[in-house]
C-alpha cells in the first residue's frame, strides 16, 4: 500500500475516533477491508475503514452496536472524503466480530491480517436488474413529485438501509449491494442527492416564482415576527405618539428584509404594511417576484376613517406579493378579497405576543 494513502486513511480514522467522543475509547486496530482490500474492487469502490475496538468496553454494551452504527451513519452522511477518487466510509467494529470480507489489511501495523482470495463471484444478474429497474422508477417518481426535502430523504434512507441490509446478509455480492452500486454508477444516487439539496435550499430560502403561493419556512418567518414585536416595543419607548402597535416587513428572494411599524402622520395612521412596502421601494425601486410580507397583524381589508390610503389588502393586491405571514388574525376585518395567501403562525407564544400588541387598539 502506498505510504501516503495509508497515512491519509489513518488520519481520517483518527479524526473519526475523536468525533466519536467516547472517554477511554481503545483503538485495538485500524483495518482496511471491503472491496478495495479484495479482488472485487472497481473504480467506484469505497475505502472501508474499520476502527476495531471492544464493544464490551462501552458501559451499555448491549446498545454499542446501534450506537456506533448511528454515529458512523451521521459521520458518513456529513462527510464526503475521497482518497484518489475513492470514498472513505468509516465503521466501528467489535474485535469479537471480525468483518466478513476475506481481505483485511491492518493500516496500523501496515500488514495483511488476512489475504484476499480470488473467487469467481456468483452474481444474480436477473435479480439485480429487476431491482435496479424498480428502484429507478421509484427514484424518478420521487424526484418528479417531491414537494418537500423529506420526500427525497425517505428514499435516500431506504436505499442506504437496503444496501446495508444486503451487505450484512449477503456481503459484497448481495443483490441489494450490487443494485445500489449499479444505481450509483448510473448516476441515480447523485441525481437524488442533488434533487434533495435543491429542495432543501428552496425550503431554507424564500425564493419562489410569482405563481407560488405556498408559505414554506415558517420557522424563519417566526423569527422575523419576534423581531417585529421587539420593533413595536422599541417604538413605544422612542415615541409612542408617532410609532404604532403593528410592524411588518417585506422579505425578498435575496433575503433582504425591510421592516417598519405603523406610524401616525398628522392624525392619520399609515399602516405597517404600507410603510414597509414604501420603504422597500425607496431602497430597491420595485418589488420583485417572490416577496413575502410578514406582519404582526393580518392585513386590514375594510374602510377605516383614520387610515391613510386604501386598505392593506387592496395595497398588497396591487403588488406581485403572493404571500403574507401574520402573527395574529385581525378579528375585526371580515372581507376576503385578497389575492394572496395568508398564513398565521402556529407558534402560540408568538401569536399571543402579537395579539397583546393588537389588543391595545382593536
Ligand atoms: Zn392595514
Amino acid at each position: 500500500m502506498r505510504p501516503e494513502v495509508r497515512e491519509k486513511l489513518l488520519q481520517i480514522a483518527e479524526v473519526f475516533v475523536s468525533y466519536l467522543d467516547i472517554p477511554n475509547f481503545e483503538v485495538l486496530d485500524i483495518v482496511l477491508t471491503g472491496s478495495l482490500a479484495n479482488y472485487n474492487w472497481t473504480r467506484h469502490s469505497d475505502f472501508d475503514i474499520h476502527v476495531v475496538t471492544r464493544y464490551a468496553d462501552l458501559q451499555c454494551d448491549d446498545i454499542a452496536e446501534a450506537f456506533y452504527r448511528a454515529k458512523k451513519q451521521i459521520w458518513n452522511d456529513a462527510h464526503d472524503i475521497t482518497v484518489y477518487g475513492h470514498e472513505a466510509e468509516l465503521y466501528v467494529e467489535d474485535v469479537n466480530e471480525p468483518p466478513v470480507s476475506a481481505g483485511v489489511f491492518s493500516l496500523k501495523d501496515n500488514r495483511w491480517l488476512s489475504l484476499p482470495e480470488y473467487k469467481q463471484p456468483k452474481i444474480a444478474t436477473g435479480a439485480v436488474n429487476h431491482k435496479v429497474q424498480d428502484l429507478i422508477v421509484q427514484i424518478k417518481h420521487a424526484i418528479r413529485a417531491a414537494d418537500d426535502p423529506e420526500d427525497l430523504n425517505r428514499i435516500r434512507t431506504k436505499l442506504r438501509y437496503m444496501r446495508r441490509a444486503g451487505l450484512d446478509t449477503g456481503g459484497e455480492f448481495s443483490v441489494e449491494n450490487l443494485a445500489f452500486k449499479v444505481l450509483r454508477n448510473l448516476g441515480y444516487i447523485d441525481k437524488l442527492s442533488r434533487a434533495y439539496h435543491t429542495q432543501q435550499d428552496r425550503e431554507l430560502s424564500l425564493e419562489s416564482q410569482e405563481s407560488d403561493y405556498k408559505i414554506r419556512n415558517t420557522e424563519k418567518l417566526d423569527r422575523v415576527l419576534v423581531k417585529l414585536c421587539k420593533m413595536v416595543v422599541q417604538g413605544q419607548k422612542d415615541d409612542p405618539d408617532y410609532y404604532g402597535m403593528v410592524a411588518a416587513a417585506v422579505i425578498d428572494p435575496d433575503n433582504n428584509i425591510v421592516a417598519s411599524t405603523s406610524s401616525n402622520e398628522e392624525g392619520k395612521w399609515i399602516h405597517a404594511e404600507r410603510n414597509a412596502i414604501d420603504k422597500y421601494k425607496a431602497q430597491y425601486n420595485e418589488i420583485p417576484d417572490g416577496c413575502i410580507i410578514v406582519t404582526t397583524l393580518s392585513p386590514c381589508n375594510e374602510p377605516m376613517h383614520d387610515r391613510a390610503g386604501s386598505s392593506c389588502t387592496d395595497l398588497i393586491n396591487t403588488t406581485n406579493i403572493k404571500k403574507v405571514y401574520a402573527g395574529y388574525t385581525d378579528p375585526t376585518q371580515h372581507d376576503h378579497d385578497e389575492n394572496f395567501t395568508i398564513g398565521i403562525t402556529d407558534n402560540k407564544e408568538i401569536e399571543s405576543m402579537c395579539k397583546r400588541l393588537a389588543d391595545t387598539f382593536l
